[in-house]
């Protein structure tokens, strides 16, 4: 039997190690914290399930139907479009062909013009057609760019994009590889926008369950220090413990597998957030029909997302869940932030009272993403581009997202077999 390290458990570990096992490989996972998951985790506060930042799973993801039982996950759904929010406004933008009944709000919708709602149906038609391979191929400019070469107006760039896209990329100036939001565009054209009934965290919980039952052995608490080959295998030392494998799968986040590796191509900068989640008492339930709420004049906070709405089992009875989410790394204290919020969803929603809005907890993410300017794929590293028996498995590898990391592992593990 051989013997395969991974280091890391967060999605990109969890697959591989899954992928391995299931091929017969002794595999051994080792993570540095006391749970499983990375950037997707869900922790408990006062009956609440509270997400670490705002995460969605798209169900069009190739990764998605190929590594999860969606069935099992208990998925509860955002409805498609949004609602536009500016002080004493709100309107909703939603897709009529996914949503027939909003058509009629959709069209009178004046935030953005009669010709962005033709481009936006032409675009689902174009993307419809094309597929993934190409998308991640094609010439890169940034989203901004995009849009303006498609003929969408200064309007719907800046009420619409800037809010949902900038909170996809964690940037609202739209700088990001327009591949994120082709990418992202069509998966929500021919999928669903989800969360699991028990939270994001649901979703590492499950990859770790069957990584175990194709006979994975998971060790948190763990912290791999160094991993270096060593004739025709490695040898990995984690907290006072040198162990020697036929091969190591390197699944940190991005600027540890750096260390790790020495592999210079491995993207280390960096976008961040802040979210905070609050209760509010059911009687003041914002009444969105599970749809986002973007702020369209700023990013203060960027979104509020009716996490209650939309899977009521994440807040008891009497209670409603909302997140809201701030981009990049403010300085403002916990309660300055939620001042903020307080003070914009008085704006958005005069008729209600928000006294009672209570802050559960805030998570501040410094680094939630790697960067990824137009042409960044053409610079990131492959799974085999360590020297030796050692291979990477992360995001940074594909693109940052839920799939980049799905897939990213489960090429480690094919590049691992092939060469063991
Ligand atoms: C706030 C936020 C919102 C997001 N929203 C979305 C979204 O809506 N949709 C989407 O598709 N994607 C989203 N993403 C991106 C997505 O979550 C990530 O791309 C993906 O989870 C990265 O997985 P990974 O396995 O590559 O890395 P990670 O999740 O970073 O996993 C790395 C693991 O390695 C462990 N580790 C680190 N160092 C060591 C060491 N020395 N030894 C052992 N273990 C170590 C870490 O503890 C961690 O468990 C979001 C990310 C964040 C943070």
């Amino acid at each position: 039997m051989t013997d395969v390290i991974v280091a890391g458990a967060g999605l990109a570990g969890l697959v591989a190690a899954r992928h391995l096992a299931a091929d017969g490989v002794r595999v051994r996972v080792l993570e540095a914290t006391a749970d499983v998951g990375g950037r997707v985790r869900s922790e408990q506060v006062d009956g609440f399930t509270l997400d670490r930042g705002f995460q969605v799973l798209f169900t069009a993801y190739p990764a998605a139907q190929a590594e999860l039982d969606l069935d099992s996950l208990d998925l509860r759904s955002f409805r498609p479009g949004a609602i536009l929010a500016r002080p004493g406004e709100r309107t909703t933008l939603a897709d009529p062909l996914r949503d027939p009944s909003a058509l009629v709000p959709s069209l009178l919708n004046r935030n953005v013009t009669v010709a962005d709602k033709l481009r936006i149906l032409a675009l689902r038609r174009t993307l419809a057609r094309k597929p993934l391979a190409e998308i991640m191929a094609a010439d890169d400019c940034s989203i901004d760019e995009y849009l303006r070469r498609k003929g969408f107006s200064g309007k719907f760039r800046r009420r619409f994009a800037a809010p949902f896209y900038g909170g996809i990329t964690l940037d609202r100036s739209l700088s990001s590889s327009r591949l994120v939001f082709e990418y992202t565009f069509k998966m929500l054209s021919e999928g669903e926008i989800v969360v699991p009934a028990e939270g994001m965290g649901a979703i590492p919980r499950q990859l770790a369950k069957t990584a175990r039952e194709a006979g994975a052995r998971i060790d948190t608490g763990r912290t791999v220090d160094v991993v270096s080959p060593d004739g025709d295998g490695v040898t990995v030392e984690t907290d006072g413990e040198t162990i020697t494998a036929d091969a190591a799968v390197v699944a940190t986040d991005p600027k540890t597998a750096a260390g790790l590796t020495g592999c210079a191509g491995i993207p280390t900068e960096g976008d961040g957030c802040v979210t905070q989640h609050f209760s509010l008492p059911a009687s003041e339930r914002l009444d969105t029909d599970r749809r986002l709420l973007l702020n369209t004049v700023d990013a203060r906070p960027n979104t509020v997302a009716p996490i209650s709405e939309v899977a009521p089992e994440c807040a008891p009875h009497d209670s409603e869940l909302l997140s809201a989410t701030f981009l990049g790394t403010p300085e403002e204290t916990d309660d300055e932030l939620a001042a903020e919020v307080r003070e914009t969803l008085d704006s958005w929603y005069p008729e209600h009272d928000f006294s009672e809005l209570e802050l559960l907890e805030t998570h501040r993410i410094p680094f939630a993403q790697f960067a990824q300017p137009p042409g960044f794929r053409k610079r990131l590293p492959d799974v085999d581009d360590p020297d030796g028996a050692v291979y990477l498995a992360g995001e940074y590898t594909e693109w940052s997202a839920i799939q980049g990391a799905m897939e990213s592992g489960r090429r480690a593990a094919q590049a691992a077999r092939r060469d063991l």
